[in-house]
This record gives structure tokens, C-alpha cells and sequence, in this order.
């Protein structure tokens, strides 16, 4: 029996991992991806200070710790269902069952979902299938692409992309329909972007800055958008034009770009046809919790922190005697956030409370400094979660 197995070998689940070995536990890291990182590998952007991002080094310095401390850690090991036990828990995995007294879920986040006619066709995939393919993989995604979907983490792949040398040709709204909502809603996609343009990466920030903090002067720069864009990177990011189907017999060969009204209503006879081989889709993220679910902590639905979250207090425990969540499975927010929530768990999981402590204030510090910040509210979010932790307490 293991004294903790930790699910997710991201930035939550190594960091977790490193403060658990300090301490002597036996710990096993497992990943169903080939190799650790998560989804710190396909990152790479540059910070509001100047300073790159890059998560293939940052998860490379994670490793070196890890491995300094002889962490076991198997990637392709997939979990696919839990079971409570009077010790501990049963994790079910491809390769076989692990039994474990406490145990970590830091399974991270998924992205949600738009869909556009013509979705189905091969070329079309999720912004972060790009990163991945791009960054990680090392694949051409394709020659010439268009991103559906204006916000902080689509403009920061599309610069990623770009910079892999791949051609773009802009940055457009989702056509509205009943899944699509606030993504395809031109005012609420300008409130989002200038939310977050003082924390966003440099050039977006440049972006962001060109629009007022103001309400009514935010409704009148969407009122009179340029019909151009407005460029980022010499790349056109459009919030009055929507992309209202992609086109192709085989494979993706153009979409249909169309004028949308400040409220995202098709104005017709606008319809141009941009030729494109790949459509990248970027419809946000969400916490990925099922396997939180499957065990049976209670969950609660906050949209600060992107969907539904398994309850937990500020050391990450959940009701569930020995059960633990960090990361984006907590609700999204940064790497650097949740490498830091990994440290907290890992210290909760050891009983070594001071350092818990000061690797709260940690986690607090970097949020105030994220340069990425996915949902305005977070802090507000938490504080909900944290309080539903005390009906259980
Ligand atoms: C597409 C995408 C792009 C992102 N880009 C950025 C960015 O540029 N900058 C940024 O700061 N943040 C970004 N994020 C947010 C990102 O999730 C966090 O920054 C950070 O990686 C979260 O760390 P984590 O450890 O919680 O989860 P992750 O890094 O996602 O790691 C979770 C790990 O759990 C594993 N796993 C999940 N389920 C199972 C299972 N059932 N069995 C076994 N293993 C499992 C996964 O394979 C994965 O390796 C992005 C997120 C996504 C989804």
C-alpha cells in the first residue's frame, strides 16, 4: 500500500509530489500521457515583464527535483475509477489496481466545446490540440489557419503558432447559437479582454490597453470596431465578425466569415469565404473532476472557477477523509498557480503544517501576480469554495 498516489503528473501533481518525498513518503505519480508536464509542456509565452514562459524547462526543473528525490512517477498509467476503502482508496488503473491510505487528484482541465457547422471535418481541432501538436508533438498543424475564439488563452496559442512559423490568417467570434453564448457575443467578448489586459501577456496587454476600462466607452469601441481588426502581432483579432461555417469536402478548404452586430447577430449579405486549411476552436476551459465524482466528494457549481469543482478547503483536503485535489481540477487558473496549490496538498498530505502555511501565503502571492488570469472573479470563486468546505467540517 502506497501512503499517496497522485493522478496527474502537471504542474500540481509533480509539485505535490516533490513536498510529499521531502518528507519520505511513498508516493506514486501516475499520467496517462506518455510524458510528465501536463499541460505545462505546451506552453510558451512571453510575460507582461518581458520574460518568456517556457513549460517544457519549467516542467524539466519540476522533473529534476522529482527525480532528485527519487519520485515514482509511470506516465501511460490511466485512472478510470476510484473506490473508498476503511485505509484508504482503490485506484483503478489500465494497469491494474493501486491501493493507497491518501490519495491526490490533480487530473487538470478540458476544453469546452463550440460548435460551428463543418466542425467534424479533419483540420478542425481545439486550440490546445494546436499547442499540443505544435509544442510538444512538434507536428504541422497546418499552412494557413483561423483561430474561432477571442480571449486570453486563444491569443496566447495563436502567438505560440505563430511563432512555430505558422501562417494565421486572424482571430474571429463563434457564430452565435444556444451552446456558443457569451463567446459569440461581441460586447461580453471586450468586457472579458479588457478584464484581463493588464495581467495578459505583453502585446495582448498592448491590445487590451487601446480600449477604455470604461462601460460606455467599451460599448462604443465595439460599436465602431474596426471592419480590419485590430492587430495583434500583425494578426487581425476581429470581435464583429464571426465564423458561421467551416467548408470542405475531404478536409477543411475555407470558413465563412461573416459582420456580426455589437450583440453578435449575423448581418447578411456579409458572407466572405476565407480559404484555410486548419480552424482552430477555442471555446475556454472547465475543471476536469469526474474522477473527484466517481468517488464521491460533494461538488459545487462556481463559475468563477470555471464549472464544477470537488469541495475543498485552502490545504486542498476534500471532505473525504485522505482524499486531495490541486491544480485546475480546483478551477482554472495559471500553471504557476497550480505548481503552487501542488505544494500546498503535497505538505497538507505529509502533516507538516507550518510549511502549508507558508506555501499558502505562496499560492496567494502568485495569484495576485498571474500574468494569466483566466477568470476575473477567481478570489471571489475560492472564498464560495472554501466556505462550502465549512458545511462539511
Ligand atoms: C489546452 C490548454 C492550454 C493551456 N495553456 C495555458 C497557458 O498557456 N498558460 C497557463 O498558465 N495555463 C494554461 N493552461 C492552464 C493549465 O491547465 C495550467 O496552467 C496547468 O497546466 C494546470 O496544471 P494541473 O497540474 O492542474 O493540470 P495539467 O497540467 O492539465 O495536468 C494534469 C495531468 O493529469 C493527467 N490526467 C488527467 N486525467 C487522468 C487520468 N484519468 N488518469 C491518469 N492521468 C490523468 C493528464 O494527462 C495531465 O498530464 C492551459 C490549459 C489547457 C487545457
Amino acid at each position: 500500500m502506497f501512503d499517496v498516489v497522485i493522478i496527474g503528473a502537471g504542474p500540481a501533481g509533480l509539485s505535490a509530489a516533490i513536498a510529499c518525498r521531502e518528507s519520505n513518503l511513498d508516493v506514486l505519480v501516475i499520467d496517462e500521457f506518455t510524458q510528465p508536464g501536463g499541460r505545462l509542456l505546451g506552453q510558451l509565452h512571453q510575460e507582461p515583464t518581458g520574460e518568456w514562459w517556457n513549460g517544457i524547462k519549467e516542467t524539466q526543473i519540476l522533473l529534476d527535483k522529482a527525480n532528485a528525490l527519487n519520485t515514482n512517477i509511470k506516465c501511460g498509467i490511466s485512472c478510470h475509477h476510484i473506490e473508498k476503502i476503511d485505509e484508504g482508496y482503490i485506484v483503478h488503473t489500465n494497469d491494474g489496481l493501486l491501493k493507497t491510505k491518501k490519495l491526490l487528484i490533480a487530473s487538470g482541465a478540458a476544453e469546452t466545446a463550440v460548435p460551428i457547422p463543418g466542425w467534424t471535418l479533419p483540420g478542425v481541432m481545439s486550440i490546445g490540440a494546436a499547442q499540443v501538436m505544435t509544442n510538444v508533438h512538434r507536428v504541422e498543424v497546418g499552412k494557413k489557419g483561423i483561430v474561432v475564439g477571442v480571449n486570453v488563452l486563444s491569443a496566447a496559442i495563436a502567438r505560440e503558432l505563430q511563432i512555430a512559423g505558422i501562417d494565421l490568417h486572424s482571430m474571429a467570434l463563434p457564430v452565435s447559437n444556444p451552446v456558443t453564448k457569451d463567446h459569440a457575443h461581441p460586447g461580453k467578448v471586450m468586457d472579458g479582454l479588457v478584464r484581463i489586459a493588464h495581467l495578459a501577456p505583453s502585446a495582448f496587454l498592448r491590445f487590451g490597453s487601446k480600449f477604455a476600462q470604461n462601460a460606455k466607452v467599451r460599448e462604443l469601441a465595439v460599436k465602431f470596431y474596426p471592419k480590419g481588426g485590430v492587430k495583434m502581432w500583425g494578426m487581425p483579432i476581429h470581435i464583429r465578425k464571426a465564423i458561421s461555417q467551416i467548408n470542405g469536402t475531404d478536409k477543411v478548404e475555407s470558413v465563412t466569415m461573416v459582420d456580426v452586430t455589437p450583440e453578435g447577430k449575423i448581418i447578411p449579405g456579409t458572407e466572405e469565404i476565407i480559404k484555410v486549411d486548419f480552424v482552430c476552436i477555442a471555446g475556454g476551459l472547465y475543471p476536469l473532476s469526474e474522477l473527484a465524482s466517481v468517488v464521491g466528494c460533494p461538488f459545487r457549481y462556481i463559475e468563477e472557477l470555471g464549472g464544477h469543482v470537488p469541495v475543498h478547503n485552502e490545504q486542498m483536503e476534500t471532505p473525504l477523509d485522505g482524499l486531495y485535489v490541486a491544480g485546475n481540477i480546483t478551477g482554472i487558473e495559471s500553471a504557476k498557480v497550480a505548481r503552487a496549490q501542488g505544494t500546498v496538498a503535497g505538505y497538507a498530505i505529509a502533516e507538516q503544517q507550518d510549511k502549508v502555511e507558508k506555501a499558502k501565503e505562496e499560492v496567494k502571492a502568485i495569484r495576485e501576480a498571474a500574468s494569466i488570469q483566466f477568470h476575473p472573479q477567481i478570489k471571489a470563486g475560492r472564498a464560495k469554495i472554501h466556505r462550502a468546505f465549512q458545511e462539511y467540517a
